[in-house]
């Protein structure tokens, strides 16, 4: 690898932080497998080889965790340590004996050992709640509370396929695509602080942000302002960014939604975009109980129907929808049939990118 310029932003030159036999066979490995659930073993042309112990974490992790997985980094593994974007823990050692000693201290200190294989790796997630400006949950506690009941699909290699899981905080931004996916979403359009938006906002900027041209500039009460046209507005909270007046957050009226069988993937089949499952669930902190109760039936049904190494998508579209609705137990209502028409004209549909 060569040397790169320092920059002031982006991610950082990873070649310190490389165990050293990662930085050694970079790029030339030859095989892997998995010796458990949980650990992956490396082969490299070269002849040597790595295990990777990877365990769950809380998340939000405060800096006494921190230290805490440090010190195990120290103490069991050779020094390093990486997360994964779904927020995994991952130590890299050099020899097999040095495996079970760190899964034992990883359990003593609370970290699952899991996350690999067919198995329901730990959640990828927004963090919005901390260092956002337009949550309208808090999407690592949604994880916390999933994860906690999905424990033992974590330490598992059980599931179909894998199964992975993704959840939002906002309706427009960061929630990935996913095989569950459970997304805020907004079911009332904004209520507008008229006295702010002439001191905060610059209006044709919130005017040219609404998707389906809902918001208009308005004088009220003597005072300029936006209006909305309700008809139209879709409640997406794009306008909620750039407008802090727009308050669309609402605790009753800011549901969540479980979305199914999206996948980023090329293997076995193309990638696809999720569909709804489960409209209007409350937003329900601090453990979400209606929220877990759906995505449990659905992965319970994934997993006693669904064939060897089927994706949830790839499920639903074998079983066909009805009888996804009917092996989950959920409710097939009128809101799932997108019956919209007015995409064409009005949805801004170029690539022109508007902040
Ligand atoms: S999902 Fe939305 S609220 Fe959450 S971090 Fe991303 S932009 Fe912010
Ligand atoms: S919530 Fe979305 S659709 Fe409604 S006014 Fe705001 S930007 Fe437009």
């Amino acid at each position: 690898m060569s040397a790169r310029r320092a920059v002031e932003s982006g991610v950082p030159e990873l070649d310190p932080y490389l165990h050293p036999l990662l930085k050694k066979n970079y790029g030339a490995w030859k095989w892997h497998d998995r010796p458990r659930p949980g650990v992956l073993h490396h082969v490299a042309m070269s002849g040597d080889e790595v295990w990777t112990v990877r365990a769950g974490t809380q998340r939000q992790l405060d800096v006494y965790t921190i230290r805490t997985l440090c010190d195990l980094g120290d103490r069991y593994a050779d020094g390093f340590l990486r997360f994964t974007s779904r927020s995994n823990v991952e130590f890299m050692v050099a020899s097999e004996a040095q495996v079970a000693p760190l899964i034992e201290a990883l359990g003593k200190a609370g970290f699952p050992v899991g996350g690999t294989g067919n198995s329901i790796s730990m959640i990828s997630h927004t963090q919005g709640w901390l260092h956002c400006d337009i949550p309208a949950t808090d999407a690592s506690g949604v994880v916390k509370a999933l994860m906690d009941e999905l424990h033992e699909e974590f330490i598992h290699e059980r599931m179909p396929n894998k199964l992975r899981i993704s959840t939002s905080c906002c309706e427009i931004n960061c929630g990935g695509q996913a095989d569950i996916a459970v997304n805020i979403q907004h079911t009332k359009p904004p209520r507008i602080n008229h006295d702010a938006v002439g001191n905060i906002c610059e209006r044709p900027t919130v005017v040219a942000r609404c998707p389906v041209a809902a918001i208009r500039p308005a004088l009220v009460n003597g005072k300029p302002s936006l209006e909305i046209d309700e008809r139209k507005c879709m409640c997406c909270g794009a306008c909620y960014p750039p407008c802090p007046p727009m308050l669309i957050n609402d605790p009753e009226n800011s549901k969540i939604a479980i979305w199914v069988g999206g996948k980023h993937a090329n293997a076995r089949s193309k990638p696809t975009f999720h569909k709804l499952a489960v409209a209007n669930l409350p937003n329900n902190p601090p453990r979400w109980p209606e929220v877990a109760a759906v995505v449990r039936a659905i992965i319970h049904a994934y997993k006693d129907d669904a064939h060897d190494w089927e994706r949830l998508g790839e499920w639903i579209e074998r079983i066909g929808w009805p009888r996804f609705f009917e092996l989950s137990g959920l409710p097939f209502t009128k809101f799932h049939i997108d019956n919209w028409r007015g995409g064409r004209g009005s949805l801004n549909a170029s690539a022109h990118l508007r902040f």
